[in-house]
C-alpha cells in the first residue's frame, strides 16, 4: 500500500528542497489534524494541469497560468486519496534528459549534487529519491520517466501508449507521450499505475483494454520465463554500466529464467527517428502558445504579428526554440518525405521488429541508460551528446510499448545504476512481476540518499 504522512512529507520538502529544487510550487496546505486515512503524498510533474497550483512545465510563457481543470490522472489520484503536496520541476515543455533546461533552474541529484537528476521528469524522480513524496507522476515522450528514475536510484515506469489518459497533459509530442509513475518500491509503481490507468472519454486515443490487476501473482518468480537480451543495444556497450548489466541478466538466470539474445535490427535507428518525429509533433503543438490564449504576452509588441513574435521570442528558451525550427524544417514541403516521411517508414519497421521479438520473449532487456547521471553543465551545450542519453529508452516510444527501469546497484563512484524491462503492448503485468522479482532478489531500494 502506498502511505506517508502528508505532513511529514510537507515538512521534509520544506528542509531539503532548498539544496535539490525538485518543486516549483509547494502546496500550502492546512493539514488536517487527522489525516484520513487511505490518504497519501504525491508530487506531480509540472507539465500536468492542477485546478489549485499554477502550471508553468518549466517555461516562462505559461506565466501563472492556472487551468481551469484537473488533468484525468491527478483527478484519479485525487479520488484515490492522493493529496499534492506539489508540482516538479522539469526540462522546458519536457524537453531535455537533465532538467537543466528548466526556465527556474536546476534539480540536484539527491545520490551528488554537483550531478544531474535526470530529465525531464527530474524534479518528480529527485522528489521520492530524497524521500520528500513516496510516489510521483512524471511523462515520457522518450525517456523522460525511465533516465531521471535511473540516475537517481529509484523505479520509473511508461506504461503502453494508450494506457493512462492524456487529457490534462501539456502536449510535447502526441504520438510519442505518456503520463509515468516513480516509486522506490516495485509494488507502490504497480498500484499508482492501476490508479491512474484506464479508458478515458476525454482523450480518444486512451485505450478501452481492461486494466490488469498489476500486483496479483506479482511475487510468483521467473521461472520459464523468457527472458531476451537485446543484442543490437548492448554490443558496444563496455565499463562499468556493462558489468552491472551482465550482472543483473545473471540474477534472471539464477532465477529459472530462459536468457537469450534478442534481436531488434532497426534499434540503432531510435535516435534520430525519435529526434525528427518529436520535434515535429513539438513543432505544431507548440504553435498554441502564441500570446494571445495562455500566460505571457510581450508588452512591446504593438501589431498581430509583433505579439506572436516577441511574445514567443521572450516566452520559449534556447532548447524550445531549437525543437520547433528542427521540427518545422522536418515538416516543411520538400524536406517532409526525406525526414519525416522516412522517420515514419523506420518507426513502423521498429515496430513490427519488436513484434517478431516478443513471438520469442515475453520480455527484453538492456541498461536503462549508457551511464549514470553526468554532471551538472557537462552536456547542456552539447545538444546532441544529451540527445544521446535515451538511446535505450526511445524505443519503446517510439513503438508504444511498455517499459521501466528498476534500480540494479551502483557504480564504482557510489551512483544508482539502472536495468530497463520491456515487455508487449499490454503487458505491464509480466513486466512488473519481472521487475519484482529482481527487486526481491536485489533489494538496491534499501540503499538511500
Ligand atoms: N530526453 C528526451 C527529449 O529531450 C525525452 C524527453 C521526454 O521523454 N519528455 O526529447
Amino acid at each position: 500500500m502506498i502511505s506517508g504522512s502528508i505532513d511529514e512529507s510537507l515538512r521534509t520538502i520544506r528542509e531539503n528542497d532548498g539544496r535539490i529544487h525538485a518543486f516549483l510550487h509547494v502546496a500550502k496546505h492546512d493539514v488536517p489534524a487527522i489525516q484520513p486515512a487511505d490518504s497519501f503524498p504525491v508530487a506531480i510533474k509540472d507539465n500536468l494541469v492542477t485546478t489549485d497550483m499554477p502550471t508553468t512545465c518549466g517555461s516562462r510563457i505559461l506565466g501563472e497560468f492556472y487551468s481551469p481543470f484537473d488533468a484525468t490522472a491527478v483527478a484519479r489520484l485525487r479520488a484515490a486519496g492522493g493529496v499534492i503536496v506539489g508540482k516538479t520541476n522539469l526540462d522546458e515543455f519536457a524537453m531535455g534528459s537533465s532538467t537543466e533546461h528548466s526556465a527556474f533552474g536546476v534539480t540536484r541529484n539527491p545520490w551528488d549534487d554537483t550531478r544531474v537528476a535526470g530529465g525531464s521528469s527530474g524534479g518528480s524522480a529527485a522528489a521520492v529519491a530524497a524521500g520528500m513524496v513516496p510516489v510521483a507522476l512524471g511523462s515520457e515522450t522518450g525517456g523522460s520517466v525511465r533516465q531521471p528514475a535511473a540516475f537517481c536510484g529509484i523505479v520509473g515506469v511508461k506504461p503502453t501508449y494508450g494506457r493512462v489518459s492524456r487529457n490534462g497533459l501539456v502536449a510535447f509530442a502526441s504520438s510519442l507521450d505518456q503520463i509515468g509513475v516513480f516509486s522506490r518500491r516495485v509494488a507502490e509503481s504497480a498500484e499508482l499505475l492501476a490508479i491512474i490507468a484506464g479508458h478515458d472519454p476525454l482523450d480518444s486515443t486512451s485505450s478501452r483494454v481492461l486494466v490488469d490487476d498489476y500486483r496479483d501473482g506479482i511475487d510468483s518468480g521467473v521461472s520459464g520465463l523468457r527472458v531476451g537480451i537485446v543484442g543490437e543495444a548492448i554490443r558496444d556497450l563496455k565499463g562499468e554500466v556493462r558489468a552491472n548489466f551482465d550482472a543483473a541478466v545473471e540474477v534472471y538466470r539464477r532465477g529459472g529464467a530462459k536468457v537469450e539474445t534478442a534481436h531488434v535490427p532497426s534499434i540503432g535507428y531510435s535516435i534520430a527517428v525519435y529526434y525528427i518525429i518529436a520535434n515535429a509533433e513539438a513543432s505544431t503543438n507548440l504553435s498554441r502558445f502564441d500570446g494571445i490564449r495562455y500566460g505571457h504576452r510581450s508588452a512591446r509588441a504593438r501589431t498581430l504579428g509583433e505579439i506572436y513574435f516577441d511574445s514567443r521570442g521572450e516566452g520559449f528558451g534556447p532548447e524550445v526554440k531549437r525543437r520547433i525550427m528542427l521540427g518545422t524544417f522536418a515538416l516543411s514541403s520538400g524536406y517532409y518525405d526525406a525526414y519525416y516521411g522516412r522517420a515514419q517508414k523506420v518507426r513502423a519497421k521498429l515496430r513490427a521488429d519488436f513484434a517478431t521479438a516478443f513471438k520469442q520473449f515475453d520480455i527484453l532487456l538492456t541498461p536503462t541508460t549508457p551511464e549514470p547521471a553526468f554532471r551538472i553543465g557537462e552536456k547542456v551545450s552539447d545538444p546532441l551528446s544529451m540527445y544521446l542519453s535515451d538511446i535505450f529508452t526511445a524505443p519503446a516510444n517510439l513503438a508504444g510499448i511498455p517499459a521501466m527501469a528498476v534500480p540494479s546497484g551502483f557504480s564504482s563512484e557510489g551512483l544508482p545504476l539502472s536495468l530497463q524491462i520491456m515487455a508487449p503492448h499490454f503487458q505491464e503485468k509480466v513486466m512488473f512481476r519481472a521487475a519484482q522479482f529482481f527487486e526481491n532478489e536485489t533489494a538496491y531500494w534499501r540503499a538511500t540518499t
